[in-house]
């Protein structure tokens, strides 16, 4: 890209311009650091910073990342030998995601060697929250005398998760959420669809961009998620006899497939939160812009504090469910704990 006659890097990452002049200005002063912390929601963009940065790190242009250079076409296409992600593996028995201590071994074994194509070999983990605690201890040793022509970049979505060893000897960059302006205009950007479509979308991404490109590419996604809103929307105008048909479905659910167990809780998170803003004069707030008659009920039947408490008492189970608490047992005792406002039509 050529700005004012001169050379402009092309970053991909949408957004992040604080995080990106960081990395500019070490890159220029030869100041950049031997492992990075990008620390942000999922789907924020971490991932896309971090490819962003290998890219800048073996660019063969003059203003890094160039995006067209063998180098960077490499890196973008998953192809680079010196550029690799590691992320988490599901444990067989518990089917817990973790990184565990073979992968950072493997991955010790391969930063001491030299770099193969570029000149710098960049190691992405990805879900740096996830390494047990053998492995971080192990990766210590890396962090503490990082081999030459080595970058390690860490993603994770809480930085107080890791051992405050490891984050003090990163440097890190936080990623937030961007404004829904922003990603509504890069969907506009890059999608076709009705400017209503794309106004939802960037409200329910809540700021993390990888997520709203997903939902423009698979509108499965979203006739996916107003299928679930609709069954929670069931179970809440339900009696008990109801609910807990629905809450032992969901339980038979947590033992194949915990990602949507969990997924469907934070649909229920974001129900009651949604309420509270309703309850609260403030519908704008909202993100189910087309759920404002649902919320307008519950706004009508429940208190400020009983919807808090409601939301509270989701959270306590995304908690117990986290801490391997029985499912069923977890998810009937939410559908007692919500309140059952008289929900008529
Ligand atoms: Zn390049």
């Amino acid at each position: 890209m050529v700005e004012n006659g001169h050379q402009a890097p092309t970053w991909f990452t949408v957004g992040h311009a604080k995080a990106i002049n960081t990395l500019q200005r070490s890159q220029r002063e030869g100041r950049i650091s031997h492992a990075y912390l990008l620390v942000g929601p999922t789907q924020v963009g971490r991932m896309s910073l971090a490819l962003d940065l290998a890219r800048m790190l073996n660019c063969l242009e003059q203003a890094p990342p160039c995006g067209e250079c063998s180098q960077c076409v490499r890196v973008t296409r998953g192809l680079h030998a010196d550029v690799q992600v590691l992320a988490p593996n599901a444990e067989q028995r518990s089917n817990r995601f973790s990184i565990g201590i073979d992968a950072v071994r493997e991955l010790q074994r391969e930063a001491s060697l030299r770099p193969f194509e570029g000149r710098c070999r960049v190691f992405i983990i990805d879900g740096a929250e996830l390494l047990t605690e053998e492995a971080a201890n192990s990766m210590l040793k890396t962090l503490e005398e990082p081999p030459s022509q080595v970058v390690l970049v860490l993603l994770a979505s809480d930085g107080d998760a890791l051992l405050p060893t490891i984050t003090s000897r990163c440097q890190t960059l936080e990623l937030r959420p961007l404004p829904t302006a922003l990603v509504s205009k890069e969907l506009s950007n890059r999608y076709e669809g009705s400017p209503q479509d794309i106004e939802e979308v960037a409200r329910l991404s809540g700021g993390r961009i990888g997520w709203a490109f997903q939902a423009m590419a698979e509108p499965d996604l979203m006739e996916r998620r107003a299928e679930r809103l609709d069954a929670i929307e069931t179970a809440l105008r339900s009696g008990l006899e109801e609910r807990f048909r629905y809450s032992g479905t969901l339980a038979a659910r947590a033992a194949s497939d915990r990602a949507f167990v969990r997924l469907e809780l934070s649909l229920w998170l974001e129900l009651w939160r949604d309420a509270l803003f309703f309850r609260e004069g403030l519908p704008e707030l909202t993100t189910s812009q087309s759920r404002q008659r649902l919320l307008q009920l519950i706004a009508d039947a429940a208190s400020s504090a009983e919807i808090a408490h409601a939301a509270v008492a989701v959270q306590e189970t995304i908690d117990n469910l986290e801490r391997n608490v029985n499912p069923r047992l977890a998810l009937d005792d939410l559908m007692l704990a919500l309140p059952r406002p008289r929900l008529e039509v």
